[in-house]
């Protein structure tokens, strides 16, 4: 059984997600960590829950989801990975910090691991990698099947989608990505979001503006 638990962190109030199984292993999504204090309820939550991070992912790569990269990859020994399409997203991720006066440490070098149809193991179950570009070139979201959920990076949000106007964002292909590979998935399939509450795939399909 995955257990799930999210912080929300940095100024733009991104959600960081640890997923987490029985035997202790967890896995870390979007560090969004910012301050010192965000750094340190982080670990305190991993250490009070006797958890070990093993991986740490990148949904796709907007400073928001990527600036506590460098802190939770040095802390816990571990490889960024992402998906090849989101580099040149990491690579800018920088610059915007400076242009919004959000000064970061650089992601470490990422590991180009986060390909569609692979299975990222924890525990006795598993998270399939879905590609769900539109929102950046090459969004990837995590969904579970057997306990039915789905991280959502910042596709799809509680009846909102994600914004199309970043470079290599397009609404057309954002549209696409949530009807393709969202809206197959059962209606009680939770979403937990880059950004704010979660939601169910069933409760977007009838009320989110953008899809209906
Ligand atoms: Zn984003």
């Amino acid at each position: 059984m995955i257990r799930l638990h999210y912080f929300t962190f940095n100024p733009f109030q991104e959600n960081t997600y640890i997923l987490s199984a029985e035997d202790g292993s967890a896995i870390v999504i979007d560090p969004g960590c910012y301050t010192e204090e965000e750094e340190q309820e982080l670990i305190t939550y991993l250490e009070k829950e006797h958890l070990k991070p093993v991986r740490l992912l990148n949904t796709h790569c907007h400073l928001d989801h990527v600036f506590g990269n460098a802190f939770v990859a040095k802390f816990y020994g571990l490889e960024v990975e992402i998906h090849p399409g989101e580099q040149i997203v990491l690579d800018q991720a920088l610059s915007m910090s400076h242009l919004y006066g959000i000064p970061m440490t650089p992601s470490p070098v990422p590991k180009h691991s986060l390909l569609p149809g692979i299975s990222i193991p924890l525990g006795d179950d598993q998270l399939e990698i879905l590609f769900t570009p539109g929102h950046s070139p090459a969004s990837i979201s995590l969904y579970c099947k057997n306990q039915g959920f789905l991280i959502a990076g910042d596709v799809l949000f509680q009846e909102s989608i994600g914004r199309t106007d970043l470079p290599g964002g397009n609404m057309a292909t954002l549209l696409k990505s949530i009807r393709e590979a969202f809206f197959v998935l059962p209606d009680d399939t939770l979403v937990y979001p880059g950004h704010g509450p979660h939601t169910t795939i069933g409760h977007e399909r009838r009320h989110n503006p953008f899809l209906t």
